[in-house]
């Protein structure tokens, strides 16, 4: 195998007349796509602002899929795929360079069953577009990232965990949601195979490592024309209980989310009346309006009706939420970062914990989401960056709360989730791209297997 430039020339030529091809060479096309929003983290920005694809390819077909992964298993060439680019650990960047494949262009809904409302669509829909055709047959989708406007249903799959609907839904790889997957392999002669569910998880939040994921099938849910509520509370238990009351009461709720006040100063005007308080952004079904009215009552606390969802408009309470809260705060002060974690039951004492040790350079950012079935809170923390000690000392102080981290600053697949290799994801890595040439560098596991 000759040098990587040598590889790059070769790939190219094989490529340069392959139908519904397109390939790019720009140096402003090669540094555009070779980013995602990995500058949430100083540690990542450090680590990724310099890496570059060598070649950036976008096919229009699933033919053009697999003429690209020949030509890269044959000449040795590292091929990561990407959807929107919107990750935020890096996890489309080419770490090895080689090729960036867009699947901008592969976005055909092909079925939606209308007895199940399951869908087979292809990974490079925009949620948006995909939620918008589910909602012409009275359905939508069950979970959603704050960014699903522009994000690609196949990286929210390969890249995501869950958002918007986790309160009900739970996190993407929880079973029920991913039902089957159409995968292309990396090799010289490329398999194209249709994945039940049970053998679709292994390339579930595998940062495209495993497999080119062509077409995805996903249950729904039926459509609801949610309501947004604001509802701010003077004193942060209250509010951190009002929360829960709503997530355990007999209400339809898509969206909980707790916003500190001092995080609140930094969101847009549209976020609703100015207040001194803590404010629960809720979206809920109508029918729970007054019942919401009733549990905020018991606290004292003031609902603001924000009115129905308009899904036209890029400023609804959806883009308040999730890592949205993190990019306002950052829009105002970049100095900010963030972490993620599940918050140890009871919540208060450990929230108390890590006030009283870590002051205002940790502002609360909730959000309420069902694991295993249970009602639990998320939270993803706006921390004051002042060095990595510092945050490394933070993580601790965290887990020794009794939190479960999932790690924002670290590149690998299981580094950012519970930490330990999954043998499955492993084994379809094997299968599908037995070269190693998907995305190098992300997953651990395939890395430490000798
Ligand atoms: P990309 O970033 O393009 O790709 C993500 C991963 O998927 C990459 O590893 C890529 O290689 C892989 N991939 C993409 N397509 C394929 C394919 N066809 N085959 C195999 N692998 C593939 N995430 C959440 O989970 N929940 C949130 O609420 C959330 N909120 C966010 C808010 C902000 C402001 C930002 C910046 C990010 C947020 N994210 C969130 C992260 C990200 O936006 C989502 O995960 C999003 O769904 C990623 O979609 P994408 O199309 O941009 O994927």
């Amino acid at each position: 195998m000759g040098s990587p430039l040598n590889r790059i020339d070769a790939l190219r030529q094989d490529l340069s007349d392959v139908p519904g091809l397109v390939l790019m060479e720009d140096p402003g096309d090669l540094i555009r796509f070779s980013k995602d929003a990995f500058e949430y983290s100083p540690v990542l920005k450090e680590r990724l602002d310099g890496c570059r694809a060598d070649l950036v390819a976008r096919p229009a077909h699933v033919e053009a899929v697999e003429r690209l992964a020949a030509a890269c298993a044959v000449h040795g060439v590292p091929l990561t795929v990407r959807g929107s680019g919107t990750g935020n650990y890096g996890q489309c960047v080419p770490l090895e360079g080689g090729v960036v494949m867009l699947t901008g262009s592969l976005r055909t809904v092909r079925n939606l069953d209308p007895r199940t409302g399951v869908v087979t669509v292809e990974p490079g829909c925009p949620m948006r577009d995909l939620d918008q055709h589910l909602r012409r047959h009275g359905r939508q989708l069950r979970l959603l990232p704050s960014t699903w406007r522009s994000a690609s249903i196949g990286g929210f799959i390969a890249g995501g965990s869950g958002g918007i609907g986790s309160v009900r839904w739970g996190f993407l790889r929880d079973p029920g949601h991913l039902l089957g997957l159409e995968v292309v392999s990396v090799e010289e002669s490329p398999e194209r195979l249709l994945l039940p569910a049970t053998e679709a998880e292994a390339l579930n939040h595998a940062y495209g490592t495993n497999g080119i994921i062509t077409a995805l099938q996903l249950s729904t849910a039926a459509a609801v024309d949610w309501h947004q509520l604001a509802v701010d509370c003077g004193h942060w238990s209250d509010a951190v209980a009002l929360m829960l009351a709503c997530g355990r009461a007999a209400v339809d709720l898509h969206l909980a989310t707790l916003l500190e006040r001092s995080v609140l100063e930094h969101l847009p005007a549209w976020s609703g009346p100015t207040t001194d308080r803590h404010r629960l952004l809720l979206l809920v079904a109508p029918d729970a309006v007054e019942s919401v009215h009733r549990l905020a009552a018991t606290v004292a606390a003031q609902v603001n009706d924000l009115g129905p969802e308009d899904l036209g408009s890029g400023n609804s309470v959806r883009e308040l939420t999730w890592n949205h809260t993190t990019l306002h705060v950052r829009a105002a002060q970049p100095g900010w970062t963030y972490l993620q974690m599940l918050l140890p039951q009871p919540e208060q004492p450990a929230l108390d914990a890590l006030r009283a040790r870590w002051g205002d350079d940790l502002l609360w950012h909730l959000e309420a989401v069902r694991q295993q079935g249970a009602l639990r809170l998320a939270a993803l923390p706006l921390v004051r960056w002042t060095g990595l000690d510092r945050l490394n000392a933070l993580m601790q102080d965290c887990r020794d709360v009794g939190a479960v981290l999932f790690n924002p600053h670290v590149l690998t697949v299981e580094d950012g989730g519970l930490g330990v290799v999954d043998g499955d994801q492993v084994a379809a890595k094997q299968r599908f791209d037995p070269a190693g040439l998907l995305n190098p560098g992300k997953l651990r596991g395939w890395l430490e297997r000798h």
